[in-house]
């Protein structure tokens, strides 16, 4: 099976599926009035939709799906969709994007039902600071639940970062931190959203100066897989862990772009900013609708623009990555 291809000659082999719009966190960068529910909005997929999204997007060459939201863990039957997607073949690798808070009771448990890898948001090793960014006083039940990954066999945790100025203080407790733990630390570049561009404003760090940095430290930048994330990832010989950086205003960032969202509702995102999405509910009410549903995900890949043109300003319909699955 080819893998799905766009007009650019980009391959889609990775699927961020969003499995809830609901966070339990409220990040100053994301959500920092919480979670609004909106009683206009439909319900989010169940298990049975969410299996044939895996099922259509395997058929079309994707191999790794990661569950985010939203908090996906907010899931009572997170349990229950892992194992759903697990049973597709053609799915080799599936990840989840989780703040952490139910990691220490469920990492285990998540790694039998079929979860294969796990990114952990962690913004500061402060714990003040930690309660500070997130609203919730949860740092030391993160931080155990990155032991129970490592305990439960994951092999390698990454822990997601936002790039923000007060990052460069923290730096070295972080650099310190992984270098006797296989964790791979990844800074994302903050992105401005449609509700946060003062904010934009006052924390955005460039990953410029932070890879000029790691180049002269002695970290090397590794090469890219097929099906990997958009990170830059840099190894260092006397460390265990790894940094990834993602640079979404890089000017060549959408060149290797392998991904396409689904949102919680069911509606395809061809790039992160700036379009309405795709309806697919409509096509994940029987399997017998699998060849049309294959059908309108390849037929709308012809939509998919070259560029997010983030650094022109435009941040598009996402008010906050939260609802559109980040
Ligand atoms: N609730 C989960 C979590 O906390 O990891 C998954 C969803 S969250 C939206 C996914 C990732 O997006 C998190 O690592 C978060 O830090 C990041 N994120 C959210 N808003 C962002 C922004 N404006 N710029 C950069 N990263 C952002």
């Amino acid at each position: 099976m080819l893998p799905l291809t766009d007009t650019y000659q980009r391959k889609f082999y990775y699927l961020r599926l969003s499995i809830t719009d609901v966070c339990n966190f409220r990040c100053t960068y994301c959500l920092p009035n919480g979670y609004q529910r909106n009683k206009d909005r439909a319900s989010f997929l169940s298990v049975n939709e969410l299996e044939r999204v895996a099922k259509a997007f395997g058929q079309l060459g994707t191999t790794k799906i990661r569950l985010t939201g939203g908090e996906p863990s907010m899931r009572r039957d997170f349990s229950d969709i892992i194992a759903a997607i697990h049973q597709q073949p053609t799915i080799k690798q599936i990840a989840m994007t989780t703040n952490g808070y139910r990691l220490a009771k469920e990492a285990s448990h998540w790694r039998a039902a079929g979860l294969g890898a796990v990114n952990v948001s962690l913004d500061s090793l402060d714990a003040r600071q930690f309660h500070q960014i997130t609203g919730q006083n949860k740092f030391s039940d993160v931080m155990a639940g990155i032991d129970a990954c490592l305990e439960a066999g994951f092999p390698m945790v990454k822990i997601n970062v936002v790039l923000m100025k007060h990052i460069t203080q923290q730096l070295a407790a972080f650099l310190a931190w992984i270098k006797h733990r296989p964790l791979q630390l990844r800074f994302i570049e903050l992105m401005e959203t449609g509700e946060g561009s003062d904010y934009f404003a006052q924390h955005h760090l460039s990953g410029e100066n932070l890879r000029r940095q790691l180049l002269q430290q002695g970290w090397q930048l590794a090469q890219r897989e097929p099906d990997a994330g958009p990170a830059q990832i840099f190894t260092h010989p006397d460390y265990q862990g790894q940094i990834g950086l993602i640079m979404p205003y890089d000017k060549n960032f959408c060149d290797s772009c392998n991904r396409l969202r689904v949102s919680a509702v069911g509606k395809l995102h061809l790039c992160l900013f700036g379009e309405q999405g795709i309806e697919l509910r409509d096509l994940l009410q029987s399997e017998a609708q699998q060849a049309s549903l294959q059908a309108r995900i390849q037929s709308s890949l012809v939509q998919k623009k070259q560029t997010h043109f983030l650094h022109q300003g435009i941040t598009g319909m996402a008010s906050s990555l939260s609802y559109i699955g980040g």
